[in-house]
C-alpha cells in the first residue's frame, strides 16, 4: 500500500481533539486591555501576561510610532551583521542599569534566550540540576546542550543539594543550576537566596528565568533584586514581552557573559533582529517603570485583594506569591466547564490549563492580575467567579 505522507496529521488532531487538549485560538478585536473585544464581544480580561498593562501606555506606543518613521518597519537583519540600531544599544545600556549588572543583551525572545544559549552555557560533560517545573524552554535548552540533566523536587533545597552533591561525584566539568524565577502555572518563586548560598558551596552557575518576574517582582526590577542578590546570580534571562508589556527576550549579567552570549547564542546569532519600533518601545517601556511606580503598585494592590477574596470563598489558590493566581479545581473537565461559563455567560476570560501543562489532578483556571483592572472590575469578577463556581459545586 502506498503510504500518505499527510496521515498523521490528521490522526495526531484527533487523538488531540478526543482528549480535550486542543487549543482553539480566540481572536482579540483591538488592544490587549482588561475591557477588551474578544470573537466580537467584550469581555474582562484576566490571562494575560501584560501585567502593567503596558502595551497600550501612550508614551509606548508614541516611541514605537516615532522610531517606525524614523527607522522604519523591520530590521533587516541578524544583530550581529546589520540588524542592531543605535537604539538597540541604547536599551542594553539602560536594560543593564536598570537591573544593576555589568551588560545586557536584546535577543529575540525569551524562549530564543533558554533555546540558544543555555547549550552554549553546557555541553556533554556537564550537568544541569533543573526544577522539576521549569519552563518548556529550559527544557528545550537542556536538551539541545547534550548536558547530562538531573532534576531536583520543585523549591526543595535539600533535594537540590543532594543533586549537586551527587554531580560533584560524578566529576562533570561545569555544573549549571536553572529555575524560572515565578513558575507561570502556580505563580510561587524560586528560593533564590538560598540557591545562591547552596550554589557557591559547589561553584556552580546560576541561571534564572525571570520571564515572570521582571515588571512585577522587586518594584519591576526582578527576582534578583527582590531578594537584592545584585551580582551573586550569574545569566538572567528575561523578557520584554510579559510585565514590560512590549516584545523581546534579554540576557543580564557580566560583560563577560553578554559577550559570550553575543558570539555564541545560535538563535541571537541566525534570527533577525526585532524591528526598531520594538526596540525603541522597550526603551520607552523601562522609562515608564522607572518613572511611574503606580503600575507595580496597582498590580500588587489588585493581586492581594483578589487573593483574599477567592480564598475566603473556598478557593484553592495554591502556592501563589505574584500576580499569577491558578484556582485550583481538580477535576479537567469541571476547570473546563467553569472557564466556558465564565466567559460565555459572564464574559469573564480565564484560562483553563489541564494536562499536561499541570497534573491531571490539579487542573484550573489561571487569573492574572493586570495593572489596568479596578475596583468595579475585580468585584465584577468576583460575584462571577463566586457564582458560577457554587453552581458547579466548586465552593
Ligand atoms: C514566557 C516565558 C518564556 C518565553 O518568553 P518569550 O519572550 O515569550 O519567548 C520563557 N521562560 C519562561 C519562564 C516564560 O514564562
Amino acid at each position: 500500500m502506498k503510504r500518505d505522507p499527510e496521515a498523521f496529521l490528521k490522526d495526531d488532531m484527533t487523538e488531540l481533539r478526543k482528549n480535550n487538549l486542543e487549543w482553539i485560538i480566540r481572536y482579540l478585536e483591538g488592544g490587549s486591555k482588561p475591557h477588551c473585544i474578544v470573537n466580537g464581544k467584550e469581555v474582562l480580561m484576566l490571562n494575560t501576561n501584560n501585567y502593567l498593562g503596558l502595551a497600550t501606555h501612550p508614551k509606548i506606543i508614541q516611541a514605537s510610532i516615532d522610531a517606525t518613521k524614523k527607522y522604519g518597519a523591520g530590521a533587516g537583519a541578524v544583530p550581529v551583521i546589520a540588524g542592531s540600531f543605535d537604539l538597540t544599544r541604547e536599551f542594553q545600556e539602560k536594560f543593564a542599569k536598570y537591573k544593576e549588572v555589568e551588560a545586557s543583551l536584546l535577543c529575540q525572545t525569551g524562549f530564543a534566550v533558554n533555546s540558544g544559549l543555555i547549550p552554549m552555557l553546557v555541553g556533554k560533560p556537564d550537568i544541569v540540576v533543573s526544577d522539576e517545573l521549569n519552563h518548556g524552554s529550559i527544557i528545550d535548552g537542556v536538551r539541545l546542550s547534550g548536558a547530562k540533566r538531573v532534576i531536583y523536587k520543585h523549591r526543595d533545597i535539600s533535594d537540590l543539594e543532594k543533586q549537586l552533591k551527587e554531580a560533584e561525584k560524578g566529576g562533570a566539568r561545569r555544573i549549571c543550576i536553572i529555575t524560572d524565577g515565578v513558575f507561570s502555572m502556580d505563580g510561587d518563586m524560586a528560593p533564590l537566596d538560598k540557591i545562591v548560598n547552596v550554589a557557591e558551596d559547589f561553584g556552580a552557575m546560576i541561571f534564572v528565568d525571570d520571564c515572570h518576574g521582571e515588571g512585577v517582582l522587586g518594584d519591576g526590577k526582578g527576582i534578583v533584586a527582590h531578594f537584592n542578590l545584585q551580582g551573586k546570580v550569574h545569566v538572567e534571562g528575561g523578557s520584554m514581552s510579559k510585565g514590560f508589556g512590549v516584545f523581546g527576550g534579554t540576557v543580564a549579567g557580566s560583560k563577560d557573559l553578554i559577550e559570550f552570549c553575543t558570539n555564541k547564542s545560535r538563535t541571537y546569532l541566525l534570527s533577525t533582529a526585532h524591528p526598531p519600533g520594538v526596540v525603541a518601545a522597550n526603551i520607552a517601556s523601562i522609562e515608564v517603570v522607572e518613572n511611574e511606580p503606580q503600575h507595580v503598585k496597582a498590580v500588587w494592590e489588585h493581586t492581594n485583594y483578589f487573593k483574599k477574596e477567592v480564598q475566603s470563598m473556598g478557593y484553592d489558590t495554591g502556592r501563589s506569591e505574584t500576580p499569577i493566581i491558578p484556582l485550583i479545581i481538580g477535576d479537567p473537565g469541571k476547570a473546563q466547564e467553569l472557564a466556558r461559563i465564565l466567559f460565555e455567560e459572564e464574559n469573564i476570560y480565564g484560562t483553563p490549563i489541564v494536562f499536561p501543562m499541570v497534573a491531571r489532578e490539579l487542573s484550573r483556571i489561571r487569573v492574572q492580575m493586570n495593572a489596568l483592572l479596578t475596583k468595579e472590575d475585580l468585584n465584577m469578577a468576583l460575584g462571577s467567579i463566586e457564582k458560577v463556581g457554587k453552581k458547579l459545586d466548586i465552593i
